[in-house]
């Protein structure tokens, strides 16, 4: 989709400091980060929101969890631990519509958050 900004970024129109990539997940730095690390993890392929995920995409959604332990691992965090969630809607904060897991790392993250 040519108005999304994160297919905009797959589509290398929009510079992103990539922190994993394969052929169907693309992982890259936050540009505004909440932690020490902080970065989005993608599917390549265009899915809006968790509403949109059809039962084909499910080993695609595991997948973003392995990059997510991935990513985390080789920056030093499988130990001390680190947070991998995705906002789903305008009530959860939601501002992006390209499904996105979020990895935050390097601090104590709060619980609930807010
Ligand atoms: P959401 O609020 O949709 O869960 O998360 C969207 C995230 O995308 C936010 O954390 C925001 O900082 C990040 N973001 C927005 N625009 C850009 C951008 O152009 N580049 C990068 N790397 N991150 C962005």
């Amino acid at each position: 989709m040519s108005n999304c900004l994160f297919c905009r970024i797959v589509a290398g129109e929009i510079p992103a400091k990539i922190a994993y990539e394969d052929d169907d997940v693309l992982a890259f730095h936050d540009i505004n980060p909440q932690a020490p690390l902080h970065v989005l993890i993608i599917p390549r392929k265009h899915i809006a929101t968790i509403n949109d995920l059809a039962t084909d995409d499910a080993e695609l959604v595991g997948r973003l969890y392995l990059a997510a332990k991935k990513i985390a691992a080789e920056a030093g965090y499988a130990e001390e631990g680190y947070r991998v969630v995705m906002n789903c809607g305008a009530d959860a904060g939601q501002t992006v519509f390209h499904i996105h897991l979020h990895l935050l790392a390097g601090r104590h993250l709060t619980w609930p958050p807010g």
